[in-house]
């Protein structure tokens, strides 16, 4: 079974490297993708770069270059609820695409026709990643995750997203990464460390905190796959 490990930026994936065998490096469409091994696992590994196209591409080329089975995002993401704290980590069990609107036409925010709102994460890979962050005491919160194409770092639109969707963390990629999953029908979770509240010091606390939170989320990650 050949897993992909999805980042988007070098930060996201630098610590997952690093524990790995790297085996071969390929360039395609201005992206380098990692075959790797890890234990007895075969892995595929990139970092897309920022933003849903970026991520929809290389999760596109991970499955139909790649021919991985299913699809594990680490990254980091801005807080939305109160109660999430730099460094916590998240568990998207379902993903919306917050900055779609068509709303002019009678349809809610985030929808697109012949899609659907909320893409849902599997089950089984959500049980791995609460498990490994139980075993180890780490926090942790299972919740909506929504994205778009914008860095959030203001209170009124982080509100605005949180009472449309009711979502606890933002980011710029994980609905697109689902968005092809469901597509392709595979499965895949999205494991996000918040590096920032977003808020006015959003950008402060991202560049504080992005390296720590990515080794979170990846470490979590690695947890994960020591089940698999
Ligand atoms: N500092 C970078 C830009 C980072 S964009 C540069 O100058 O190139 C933020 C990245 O982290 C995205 O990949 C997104 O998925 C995630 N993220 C973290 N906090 C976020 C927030 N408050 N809003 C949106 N995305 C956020």
């Amino acid at each position: 079974m050949k897993i992909a490990i999805l980042g988007a930026m070098v930060e996201e994936i630098t610590p997952i490297l690093a524990r790995v065998q790297i085996q071969k490096e390929h360039e395609i469409g201005h992206n380098r993708y990692y075959e790797a091994c890890y234990k007895n696992l075969e892995l595929v590994i990139a970092y897309s770069k920022i933003g849903k196209v970026n991520a929809a591409l290389s999760a596109s080329v991970m499955f139909l270059h790649f021919g991985a089975q299913k699809l594990i995002f680490s990254g980091v993401a801005g807080g939305i609820a109160e109660s999430l704290k730099v460094g916590d980590l998240v568990v998207a069990d379902k993903l919306c695409q917050h900055d779609v609107d068509i709303t002019a036409f009678g349809h809610p925010f985030g929808f697109i026709p012949e899609t659907t709102l909320f893409y849902e994460a599997d089950s089984g890979l959500n049980v791995l990643a609460i498990n490994a962050a139980k075993s180890c005491n780490l926090r942790f919160q299972i919740g909506t995750i929504a994205t778009g194409d914008q860095f959030i770092a203001s209170p009124e639109r982080k509100n605005w997203v949180a009472k449309q969707f009711n979502a606890i963390a933002l980011e710029m990629e994980g609905a697109a990464v689902a968005a092809i999953c469901a597509a392709l029908g595979k499965p895949f979770c999205v494991l996000r460390a918040i590096s920032d509240a977003a808020d006015a010091d959003a950008n402060v606390s991202f560049d504080t905190f992005l390296e720590k939170s990515a080794r979170e989320s990846a470490d979590l990650l690695f947890l994960m796959l020591e089940q698999m």
